[in-house]
């Protein structure tokens, strides 16, 4: 039977370490040597580069300050405050948009080097695969951008499988744990909530998706979570037999 789904990435289809292990660690790696290597041909920097210092000059960047003599005269002393300010946000663990869309960058660099695969779970990719040749409409929703989810996919151990989405959601859409995010993802496919059924390792999520009107599922697999759980929620622990 066709169904409509909405599936989360980390800790669902993917796993928690894969971002924590691979893809953040590669980012912090490679943050200076990207930035000092592509700064003269990549036109996507030079706006990243200006917001970061824009923070740093605000204050949003502790300890660091803004020399305004750089300005013009030594660029590359710009950019070691940037880079300065960037590593720092990573290691404090900031959401800021600047950092995420140069990680987006960095990890691009770094699938098409193949410096790592994107990682899809085997029961996961056997079971969208399923689905897909079901009929049913697949969209992904991930606090990820929506470059990095399709970068994943892309490049995933098991090729391009892009195309076995219809959608890709991230927090442009709203807040992961907010119903008004997953009630803007209804309206947007035009399909009523209780038809589509989201699938995610985040209680608040499921709360919030549910307290929408969707169906909801409770994803807690072995791989990424040692502990049980009690789930008011249907629960699983992988997608085989689903
Ligand atoms: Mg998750």
């Amino acid at each position: 039977m066709s169904k409509t789904i909405l599936v989360d990435i980390e800790g669902a289809i993917s796993s928690l370490a894969f971002v924590k292990e691979t893809l953040f660690p590669y980012a912090k790696e490679h943050i200076k040597d990207y930035i000092l290597d592509n700064y003269e041909h990549e036109p996507k920097l030079f706006p990243i580069i200006d917001i970061v210092l824009e923070e740093v000059k605000n204050g949003n960047a502790q300890g660091i300050s803004y020399d305004p003599t750089q300005v013009d005269i030594i660029i590359e002393a710009q950019l070691y405050t940037a880079i300065q300010a960037l590593l720092q946000w990573m290691s404090e663990d900031k959401k800021i948009t600047p950092l995420k869309e140069l990680q987006g960058l960095i990890w691009e660099e770094g699938y098409q080097k193949s410096a790592f695969k994107g990682f899809i779970y085997e029961d996961a990719y056997n079971w969208l695969k399923k689905e897909k040749e079901s009929g049913s409409a697949i969209y992904v929703y991930s606090s990820g951008s929506v470059k990095a989810q399709k970068l994943l996919f892309e490049h995933s151990a098991y090729g391009d499988i892009r195309e076995l989405f219809t959608g890709f959601f991230d927090t442009k859409i709203g807040s992961k744990k907010a119903a008004e995010s997953y009630k803007n993802i209804a309206l947007e496919i035009a399909i009523p909530p209780r038809e589509i059924t989201f699938y995610s390792d985040i209680e608040d999520e499921l709360k919030a998706a549910s307290e929408a009107g969707l169906e909801v599922v409770q994803v807690r697999r072995k791989e990424d979570y040692e502990d049980s759980v009690e789930s008011e929620y249907k629960l699983i622990d992988s997608f085989t037999g689903l």
